[in-house]
């Protein structure tokens, strides 16, 4: 039987550095599903495709062939062959993807591969449908989030220490419309699951919701 976990939470709330971070301690892999649409995302820019043009996404995705591969314990994607890692982290393709993300067509493409890997490997997999869709019998399942000012500054001074220029309040409006789209789309939208954690980090240390998370999995684990 699999061990896996389900994190999902709004945009900044550090899914990925805490379920990183908390797979590396455990022995797991980590599984970063945004980082999937965000690489389908850049496949619709890099073509001058429209996110929002629904029709020519769902005609176009068929051509955008997405795996992901692990080097030392880090996932990369591969799209058509070319690793893009480097590419997937800039705020316009973030903007991009939570549009993209909204087609039923893309969904589904992405939940496939997702649930194959779960399937093969104990993983911690983060997201915003985890525990509600890709992973509905998940060993554990958290509900990561934080006050969207804190996510904004936390974005912020990642962006910063990256040396790139940013706006706080750009960055807060941004993350805000994110998590609009992204709970409010027809198609799985972010929710706590009944059954998931509730996890608010806003006054918590990264060290202190990796250690809640390793508590939490040894709970389930046995
Ligand atoms: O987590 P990350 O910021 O990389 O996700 C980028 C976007 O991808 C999210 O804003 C959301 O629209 C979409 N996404 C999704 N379902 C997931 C993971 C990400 O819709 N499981």
């Amino acid at each position: 039987m699999r061990f896996n976990v389900a994190i999902d939470g709004p945009a900044g709330a550090g899914k990925s550095t805490i379920a990183r971070e908390a797979a590396r301690r455990q022995h797991m892999i980590y599984v970063d599903t945004g980082a999937m649409y965000r690489a389908m995302a850049l496949f619709m820019l890099r073509n001058g495709i429209d996110p929002s043009d629904t029709e020519s996404v769902v005609k176009q995705c068929a051509l955008a062939h997405i795996t992901i591969r692990y080097e030392n314990g880090e996932q990369m994607v591969f799209l058509n062959g070319e690793n893009v890692n480097s590419y997937l982290r800039t705020e316009e393709v973030g903007n991009a993807t939570s549009v993209v993300s909204t087609i039923p067509k893309v969904r589904e493409k992405m939940v496939e591969l997702q649930q194959s890997l779960a399937a093969e490997n104990d993983c911690i997999m983060d997201g915003r449908d985890i525990g509600t869709c890709v992973l509905p019998d998940a060993g554990l399942k958290v509900y990561l989030t934080a006050d969207s000012t804190v996510r904004a500054r936390r974005r912020y001074d990642e962006l910063k220490a990256k040396g790139q220029e940013c706006d706080l309040e750009k960055i807060r409006e941004d993350i805000e419309e994110r998590d609009y789209r992204d709970m409010h789309r027809e198609t799985s939208p972010l929710r706590q699951a009944p059954d998931a954690v509730l996890l608010d980090t806003s006054s918590m240390t990264v060290e202190e919701v990796v250690e809640r998370l390793m508590e939490l999995c040894r709970e389930r684990r046995g």
